[in-house]
């Protein structure tokens, strides 16, 4: 048995031992039955908050009134949540209304799809009422219960679907895909932040093509927080996305397919942070250059300039490995990688030029990076002095 669940395991004794039942439930228990790495540990329980909060003293009251503390035990952090069922989801966020109840059944079966409605037990023994393991024997993602009503519920699930079917390769049951087709619309009553979480790890998944080619294909795409337009012909489809390793990538390589054009307004859009933002506005002007020169690259990165590269042999389908090689070449070439590089710095710029900072020290040091950058100055302290002194804006 997986080491987590050992460790896991005197949390949910505790629990047994002050006469309550506990389980281990949700992503845990489906990626154990994949044979996947677990990520964190979630336990149901018919113990209330305040109970939990009772059996162990060190607590964090995540989402009280939804059932949820977190306890920690030996420096890991574990979701305990009390057995619910919700009412309906009103504004599309969280559930109007949870009820506690005392019955795991009850709990499974508010959840969203079969594989991610087990439990299991404190002896691994595994609870299955909806033919979840089945289910990922098939490769098939079916929601708990009538597709229709539980897209209604929460049509976050939509999405949810689609990135299962990218991280774990698997298709979409006839009856569940159906109804993702036909409540594609209520997509727009969720929250832009929702849905990029679901989208980012989609893009992450190994069958992300597959994927968004099914959103084209049921509409899902269209109510996405920037629709998409597939350009490229076989665009989606047709690109070997394992070979693109980071996020960043992934996001340029959307804009490329699709042709977006205003791409910052574009990621904008999807709310995603501004690190994100700039690097893959990065990427993308690098994807732009054709011939490398020393400034270009100094000014990009190496990282960034083989990362666009990576980018363009994969959506190009054109393997590019002496072009990398060159670019590592050119690299080693320049003597700095960035102005910390250089030996005198901004204080000392202005003890030789006895001036007050202003836009002309940003412009001396731009002008002194490119000449050796260039090899036209050499990195030599003296030397760099002496242009200082010389130097006129
Ligand atoms: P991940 O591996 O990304 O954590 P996960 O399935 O564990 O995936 P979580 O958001 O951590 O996703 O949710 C934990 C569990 O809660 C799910 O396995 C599922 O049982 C239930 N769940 C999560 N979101 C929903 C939802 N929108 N509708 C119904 N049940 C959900
Ligand atoms: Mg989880």
């Amino acid at each position: 048995m997986n080491e987590m669940f050992h460790e896991a395991l005197p949390v949910l004794k505790k629990i047994e031992e002050a006469g309550f039942k506990a389980y281990f439930v949700g992503g845990c228990v489906r990626d154990f039955c994949l044979e996947r790495p677990i990520k964190d540990i979630d336990i149901a329980t018919s113990a209330r908050p305040e109970e939990i909060q009772r059996i162990f003293p060190k607590t964090i009251p995540v989402g009280i009134e939804h059932g949820t503390v977190i306890v920690r035990h030996n420096h890991v952090s574990y979701e305990i949540t009390t057995f619910r069922k919700e009412d309906k989801y009103e504004d599309y966020r969280r559930p109007s209304k949870v009820w506690f109840v005392d019955d795991l059944q009850e709990d499974l079966s508010r959840r969203d799809f079969t594989f991610n409605a087990m439990a299991m037990d404190t002896s691994f023994h595994l609870i299955d009422h909806f033919g979840g393991r089945d289910d990922l024997k098939f490769g098939q993602i079916r929601t708990v219960g009538n597709p229709h009503l539980r897209f209604s519920e929460d049509p976050l699930r939509l999405m949810r679907a689609c990135r299962f079917m990218s991280v774990y390769d698997m298709k979409i049951e006839t009856e569940t895909k159906k109804a993702i087709e036909k409540k594609a619309p209520l997509l727009k009553k969720i929250s832009t932040e929702r849905i990029s979480i679901e989208f980012i790890k989609l893009l992450q998944g190994v069958q992300a093509g597959q994927a968004l080619e099914f959103m084209k294909q049921s509409a899902v795409m269209d109510y996405l927080p920037y629709p998409l337009k597939e350009k490229k012909i076989d665009g989606y489809l047709g690109l070997e996305w394992t070979l693109l390793h980071t996020e960043d990538q992934r996001w340029a390589a959307i804009i490329l397919l699709s042709q977006v054009r205003d791409s910052r307004e574009f990621l904008k859009r999807w709310k995603l942070p501004n690190t994100t933002i700039n690097k893959v506005q990065e990427l993308l002007s690098a994807f732009e250059v054709r011939t490398w020169s020393k400034i270009d690259l100094y000014r990009t990165g190496l990282s960034t300039a083989l990362e666009s590269m990576t980018l363009k042999s994969t959506i190009e389908k054109v393997p590019y490995e002496q072009e990398k090689q060159d670019l590592r070449k050119l690299a080693s070439e320049i003597p700095i990688t960035s102005r910390k590089d250089l030996p005198i710095d901004g204080e000392e710029i202005l003890k030789i030029k006895q001036k007050a900072p202003g836009v002309w020290l940003g412009k001396l040091l731009h002008e002194m990076e490119e000449k050796i950058v260039k090899g036209d100055l050499s990195l030599s302290e003296s030397v760099l002095k002496d242009w200082v002194k010389r130097w006129e804006p």
